[in-house]
């Protein structure tokens, strides 16, 4: 007999510590879908943090997770692999509704099978990398001040795309000596990329993520050749069918699960990326811990994270991956309702 499920949707308001302020805009709480799946005894849980930067809401996730609900109940979960082919196909571009229902169906089957994500691919937790902790925009001296209130982490994501963006990693070095990386969020050009690589690179930066818009991705084969730094992509590496293009581009693509539609579309973003001598970053939007755990499990994969969205929060419904000053700890079980 099929294993069949029952669903269930609820939207949680995640409300921020500190207003969070990138290039595009500023949030002081964001609604996220969490997506309940349950088979026999077991309930999995999944979830999605819709962006509108790539034309998703919360209210577009809900709507196509209703409208393929018989496909979601009537799905054989013990061949989920299939299952879940097939659910690329009945969402299409809604990656975040994907996202929502392969993260509650890697969970459930996980916990049929008795055993957490990691241990079923045989992932060792122990190379697992530390997490960066992400530095808003604001102005310069209120970031040197949640810098240092972030004194605990050993990586920090520092947000620019201002008119004072070397003012502000000098004034951040000057307090700490931890290693930084910069997020641009698309606010500069190729000529602004590549000169500010060379201050950024002398004061200790690792890598510049996302400089240009997406759609300047020709530019970036000039950064990609002249930056001081490694590049990574962004908001240019949502799908993975984005990735082979990224080669000779970019040095590392950031793939967040909600971007490209959960763990199965992830993995195969890795191993694109691996192919292609391209490194590997896991990111996140503001999300609880189901989504963040989610991450986690293949966290043994990527070569740098910044899985820092649950640590941002101060009402995290549920609880999993524990954040040890940046240091990810895979729980031995599955992420539980607080
Ligand atoms: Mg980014």
């Amino acid at each position: 007999m099929k294993a069949r499920s029952t669903f269930s949707i609820s939207i949680e308001r995640l409300k921020l510590r500190h207003t969070f302020t990138i290039a595009r805009g500023s949030q002081d709480e964001t609604p996220v879908v969490i997506l309940s799946l349950r088979s026999g005894d077991h309930e999995g849980f999944g979830e999605s943090s819709p962006s509108s930067f790539y034309g998703e809401t919360v209210e577009s996730v809900v709507e196509s997770l209703e409208r393929e609900r018989e496909f979601i109940e009537s799905a054989d979960l013990d061949h989920y692999e299939h299952v879940l082919e097939e659910a690329s196909e009945r969402f299409g571009h809604s990656r975040a509704a994907l996202c929502a229902f392969d993260t509650a169906v890697h969970d459930l089957a996980s916990r049929r099978l008795g055993h957490p994500l990691w241990r079923l691919l045989g992932l060792d937790p122990a190379r697992v990398p530390v997490s960066s902790f992400t530095i808003g925009l604001d102005s310069t001296e209120r970031m040197v001040e949640k810098l240092r209130e972030a004194d605990r982490y050993p990586v920090i994501k520092i947000k620019l795309g201002t008119d004072r963006d070397l003012e502000i990693v000098r004034a951040l070095r000057e307090v700490s000596q931890a290693t930084f990386r910069v997020d641009a969020n698309c606010a500069w050009s190729a000529e602004e990329a590549i000169e500010k690589s060379r201050e950024l690179a002398s004061l200790g930066v690792e890598f510049i993520e996302q400089p240009l818009p997406p759609e300047a991705i020709d530019d970036m084969e000039r950064v990609h050749r002249e930056s001081a730094l490694p590049v990574v992509a962004d908001e240019n590496a949502v799908v993975p069918e984005d990735v082979p293009k990224l080669a000779g581009r970019f040095h590392g693509i950031n793939i967040k699960l909600v971007k490209c539609g959960g763990l199965r579309p992830a993995r195969r973003m890795v191993e694109t990326a691996r192919a292609l001598g391209l490194r590997v970053m896991y990111g996140c939007m503001i999300e609880s811990s189901v989504l963040i755990s989610a991450a986690a499990q293949i966290g043994a994969l990527a070569d740098w994270l910044d899985l820092d969205g649950n640590v941002l929060i101060t009402n995290d419904p549920f609880r999993g991956v524990e954040n040890r000053d940046g240091r990810l700890i895979l729980p031995e079980g599955w992420v539980e309702r607080r």
